[in-house]
């Protein structure tokens, strides 16, 4: 399904995910040449949860009433409610 969020403060349509507590785990695989600064590899992150549904514009998190919506289950119910989910195309 194709998303059509719009942000009712500013306008924007992008919307990202605020994960806390997440372990990042970065392979090291070298040095550069001639400094401190590490060459990094592959990254991995695991655990975490969401903590808030955000605008990317603006900030502003996405709630429902006064509660902060989190989880799969409550953003897909909020946009479905306010017809930001469309068909695929
Ligand atoms: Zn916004």
């Amino acid at each position: 399904m194709k998303l059509k969020f719009k942000c009712s403060k500013c306008g924007s349509e992008a919307l990202e995910e605020i994960l806390v507590d997440v372990v990042s785990v970065t392979e090291i695989i070298g040095m550069e040449e001639d400094c401190i600064w590490p060459l990094y590899g592959d990254q991995q992150s695991e655990g975490g949860h969401v903590e808030r549904y955000q605008c990317s514009g603006c900030g502003l998190a996405i709630r429902d009433g006064d509660d902060l919506v989190i989880g799969d289950e409550d953003l897909y119910d909020w946009l479905k409610d306010h017809g930001m989910l469309g068909d695929s195309k």
